[in-house]
């Protein structure tokens, strides 16, 4: 099974050094920072106890950057209730100690080793099976499973109880450990891929030697069980599943691939599935056929799945929000971490960052749409993980139609195997409405009023009739260099049918440094005061303003329209 993503979780700003350092080794963790004590924290928290509490019952590994008091004390309520545990560790700040807590089946010891590598210090190990074997039998390193935990408990501890054991079967990292063996002992570490069940004293460990090469015809995960089943060769000890890349899109396959726990790979190789699995593994076994569309493969090792084939490219058209960290989604949050390569308008891009340094940026001019969305087509089609970014949502005016024409132009079907998705983003109109109050409370209309793309004509049109039908309007791109008269001709238009009086926002740089928020009417409205980092909403004849009490307007619009109900 694939370990779940921890999160560091840090107090202060002097631990954010340590916590980057910790982050190389997991690449996809998040730092979580305390609001108001930490700055450029990938997610910031406000309450440390709720914080730990929550990620501790969601699963999540935690590395706190702390005094292990502070973090027992936190999780301590929890402990009674909670079967098993996520690894919970204390690091402190400056990265010279490294203290598991919790989560001893769950791997802490080992986390605690690799961060300590990691910092070039000795992890506190604790517990006794560790310290006596220089292993955690109940834990294997990857590329092992565990057969039982609950007998494999019981196995430790009659091995801790002064027993000796016999070892069958290959596994180098036993061979390593200090355990007490002897041939004619009564426990057994049994150590391979048939399946079987676990006699009395005897401990099963499965190496993820096994590969099964199957194609599109799967009928689900039942259909692979009973393939190994029928070789007797035991699910646990399943490494990956490799399919041909024309059915790179299959559902049937993600999906039985999910639920067995294990990567899907693909490969080009013609021919039958015996032969697939033959040319991406030439080292493994004689591939047993067990029908024209199953076939299993045992490797006298684990497989590394990462050398076999190539994964699915996957492609995210993102929205970052208006720019605050507090308003990007977490979804985003997470596509921006397993990223290998990250393309955009330079400004987007490191509004996005920092990335690591194993992450490719690859800026380009905000012009240059279709080109950009080609090329993360290319990059996703090797099988890389793609993001590209827009500001506020990918959808409007931005990158999310282009990356889609681009692939509807497309004949290429490595294009249109890429896993491809798009994430939404808080739009500067929605983030400028919600600072203001609720100025597009009721129905409203977006419009970009650039030319650039679309013919002058069709944006008077289009401004001519959302102002008569009365809609509250959110423009984005109201004005450039480029563009200086457009503006101006637009509120000639709107002046029409709207009175002077009509309420008018405009949010410049919302949710950025030095962002301003202004609420004015229509009268006063002249294009000096907008620029093209500026949202403007216009209201309806029903949107009003009244004061708040730290100074400012509300501006809303009522849900109600005509008379109230
Ligand atoms: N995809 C973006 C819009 C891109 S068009 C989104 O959904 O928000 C660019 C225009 O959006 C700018 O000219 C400006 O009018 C508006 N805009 C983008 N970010 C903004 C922000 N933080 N504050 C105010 N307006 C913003």
């Amino acid at each position: 099974m694939a370990r779940l993503i921890p999160a560091i979780v840090i107090l202060g700003q002097g631990s954010l050094n340590t916590a980057r350092q910790i982050q190389q080794l997991y690449p996809d963790a998040l730092i979580y920072g305390l609001a108001e004590r930490v700055e450029g924290a990938d997610r910031v928290y406000a309450e440390f106890g709720a914080t730990l509490r929550q990620l501790y019952q969601q699963d999540t590994p935690i590395i706190a950057l702390c005094a292990a008091g502070i973090v027992i004390r936190t999780l301590a309520p929890l402990l009674l209730e909670k079967g098993a545990e996520p690894p919970v560790l204390a690091v402190a700040e400056d990265g010279s100690a490294v203290v598991p807590l919790l989560g001893g089946l769950g791997g802490v010891n080992l986390m605690a080793r690799e961060i300590a590598a990691g910092l070039g210090v000795a992890a506190a190990i604790t517990t006794s099976g560790e310290l006596r074997f220089g292993t955690c039998l109940l834990n294997p390193p990857s590329g092992y499973a565990l057969g039982d935990l609950e007998l494999g408990k019981r196995f430790v501890s009659d091995l801790l109880g002064g027993e000796s054991v016999r070892i069958e079967g290959a596994a180098p990292w036993l061979a390593q450990a200090k355990l007490p063996q002897d041939q004619q002992a009564r426990l057994t570490i049994r150590v391979g891929s048939a399946e079987r069940e676990a006699a009395a004293n005897e401990l099963l460990i499965y190496p993820r030697s096994v590969l099964i090469a199957c194609n599109g015809k799967l009928t689900g995960a039942d259909a692979l069980r009973d393939a190994l089943h029928q070789k007797t060769i035991a699910v646990q000890s399943l490494a990956c599943l490799l399919a041909p890349d024309s059915d790179m899109a299959n559902r049937t396959l993600h999906q039985a691939a999910a639920e067995l726990g294990v990567p899907l790979r693909f490969s080009s190789a013609p021919g039958s599935v015996v032969e697939l699995a033959q040319q991406a593994v030439p080292q493994l076994l004689p591939a047993l056929s067990v029908s024209d569309d199953i076939a299993i493969a045992v490797a006298s090792q684990p497989l590394d799945p990462e050398q076999i084939g190539r994964p699915r490219g996957r492609l995210a058209v993102i929205g970052l929000g208006p720019g605050a960290a507090e308003l990007m989604v977490p979804a985003v949050k997470a596509e921006l971490a397993r990223a290998n390569d990250i393309l955009g308008y330079e400004t987007y891009v490191r509004m996005a960052g920092p990335f690591r340094a194993d992450q490719v940026m690859h800026c380009t001019d905000n012009r240059e749409e279709m080109q950009r969305a080609r090329h993360a087509f290319e990059l996703a089609a090797q099988g890389r993980s793609v993001v590209v970014v827009s500001s506020g949502d990918p959808g409007v005016f931005a990158m999310a139609a282009a990356v889609l024409e681009a692939l509807h132009e497309s004949s290429d079907p490595a294009w249109h195997n890429v896993d491809l998705e798009m994430l939404p983003g808080v739009s500067a109109s929605l983030a400028t409405a919600a600072q203001a109050g609720a100025p597009l409370g009721h129905d409203f209309c977006v419009l970009s009023l650039s030319d650039n793309l679309k013919p002058w004509e069709i944006i008077e049109k289009r401004l001519d009739l959302a102002s008569q039908a009365d809609l509250a309007l959110a423009f984005y791109n109201p004005i450039s260099r480029s563009r200086p008269w457009q503006l101006g001709r637009a509120l000639e238009i709107v002046r029409q049918h709207r009175t002077p009086q009509t309420p008018v926002v405009l949010g410049r740089d919302i949710g950025r440094p030095g962002q301003t928020l202004r609420v004015i009417t229509l009268g006063e409205l002249t294009p000096e005061q907008v620029d093209m980092r500026t949202m403007v909403l216009v209201g309806s004849s029903t949107t009003c303003v009244f004061p708040r009490a730290e100074g400012g307007e509300w501006v809303y619009t009522p849900r109600w329209y005509g008379q109230k109900p």
